[in-house]
């Protein structure tokens, strides 16, 4: 990793991303606020540095299969109500499709897309024999009764029953859906396919039901991880670091808790309920506990942990070395960005910046280490549940937390190691670490016929 001097001089990706002409060809719009074309975009540059086959690129710059359904479900007051999913297919030439499922409000085509191309990245930068995809349904699950909600997933699986399966495409949670989600998902597939041993259609289920131990804090696990490969670069170690953490789901929750046991400080965290900080690090263990029970962090300053509610500005605003994000997409605008006060940035989210707020930090010397290296724990430890369930196997948790690590820390090596030969930034590096291998395999392979 270079200093933060070297980085001024280094050219974001998505400032001069759209320039291939596969968006020509393609007829795809310049349009740097769409997601799915700034991650396309941020992929090409760095095929065109690979110098990948234009065929590959073309290929790779748009999904395979887009499945749309829309499908009835009986709610709690004897109304039906008419629920809309997506999942999408970005590429297999890896291996099987392989990527989470998300229940939230505000999930579009172009949304799931973006995440689905992003999979692809990340399994090939992690050298898992999976391809990429992407699955979601708008809705609130939160509004949702437990019994509306096993409805809406059980009718979802049945709508894209043909599409998925063990050798095919093999969804895992995401936003909004959990082990239980999971474990409702691979029940209903193995009914209507009967396939009575099929738990493999998906990872992330509850232990009980081939769900893999680790899967619950693998992403978190994999932030923690790379973060312990990068941070000694730039002259840190846990132990005499600061953190922020933006969102406190599954992933945040983790990376949190996994940081304080290293010894770092977690001195902000904010999620969709408000923020809190403590200047000393706060308790995490304490913030999970009264973030599940009240179902965020709103009000754990009443608590005796010594924590201060502060708000949104001041949480971006808080002076620490290593700032997550560990929420949604594109949070961090341009304003959001003049206000961090940080020297690296771990996304553990998918896409957390938006073009204008990644330049911003670029501008300052702020190191960004990018989502397709940080946030690939999660599908890492679900390839090891797929593997496990198809040998009926169990590992014990030190082999799955060692592999992980193994997997993790050479992701991280090979990212270092195309931007120290490309001159690149971190996140053209790892673009470039995912793109070697599908170059290669699209090689050897052929293109049919
Ligand atoms: P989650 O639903 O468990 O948590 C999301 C968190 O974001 C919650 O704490 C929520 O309060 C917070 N949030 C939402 N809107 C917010 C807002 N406006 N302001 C502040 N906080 C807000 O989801 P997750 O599984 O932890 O996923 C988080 C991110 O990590 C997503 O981008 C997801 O795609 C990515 N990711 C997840 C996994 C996984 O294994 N779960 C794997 C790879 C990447």
């Amino acid at each position: 990793m270079s200093t933060s001097t070297d980085n001024a001089s280094i050219v974001s990706p998505t400032t001069e991303i759209m320039t291939s002409t596969v968006f020509d060809e393609l007829g795809l719009e310049r349009d740097s606020d769409n997601i799915y074309l700034q991650i396309i975009g941020a992929m090409l540059h760095a095929a065109e540095i690979l110098e990948v086959p234009h065929h590959i690129q073309l290929i790779l710059a748009q999904p395979k299969n887009e499945i749309m359904v829309h499908f009835p479900v009986l709610m709690d007051n004897g109304n039906y109500a008419l629920f809309k999913g997506y999942r999408v297919q970005h590429n297999n030439a890896l291996g099987p499709y392989k990527g989470g499922i998300r229940f939230h409000p505000h999930v579009g085509l172009d949304d799931v897309k973006a995440l689905s191309a992003l999979m692809t990245m990340k399994c090939s930068l992690v050298r898992i024999p999976f391809g990429g995809g992407k699955g979601g349904v708008k809705c609130d699950p939160r509004a949702l009764s437990e019994d509306e909600l096993m409805r809406v997933t059980r009718r979802f699986v049945c709508a894209i029953a043909p599409q998925i399966g063990p050798d095919d495409d093999i969804p895992a949670p995401d936003v909004g859906t959990t082990s239980q989600v999971m474990a409702w998902f691979a029940d209903t597939y193995m009914q209507i396919s009967e396939q009575t041993n099929a738990p493999a259609v998906v990872t992330g289920k509850p232990v009980e039901f081939g769900g893999s131990l680790g899967r619950d804090k693998a992403t978190g696990q994999g932030v923690i991880d790379v973060l312990a490969e990068m941070l000694p670069d730039i002259g840190l170690t846990f132990a005499s670091s600061t953190c922020s953490v933006l969102g406190f789901g599954n992933v945040g929750s983790w990376a949190a808790k996994l940081y304080s046991e290293r010894g770092g400080k977690v001195c902000a965290v904010m999620d969709h309920t408000g923020a809190v900080y403590h200047k000393d690090g706060l308790d995490i263990t304490a913030l999970d506990e009264y973030a599940r029970d009240h179902h965020g962090i709103a009000g754990f300053e009443k608590t005796p942990s010594g924590a201060e509610a502060i708000t949104e500005e001041q949480f971006y605003s808080v002076k620490v070395d290593v700032f997550i994000p560990a929420a949604l997409e594109q949070m961090i605008t341009k304003e959001k960005a003049d206000l961090l006060n940080c020297k690296l940035i771990a996304e553990a989210a998918n896409a957390p910046m938006t073009p204008r707020g990644e330049r911003a930090l670029i501008a300052r010397g702020i190191e960004i280490l990018p989502a397709i290296l940080c946030s690939a724990g999660g599908v890492t430890v679900s390839y090891f549940e797929w593997v496990q369930n198809r040998a009926n196997q169990y590992w014990d948790l030190e082999k799955v937390d060692d592999e992980l690590n193994r997997h993790m820390v050479l992701a991280a090596r090979r990212t270092q190691l195309a931007r120290h030969r490309f001159g690149v930034d971190m996140r053209t590096a790892a673009y470039i670490g995912a793109l070697e291998q599908i170059a290669q395999v699209y090689k050897v392979r052929g293109i049919f016929p």
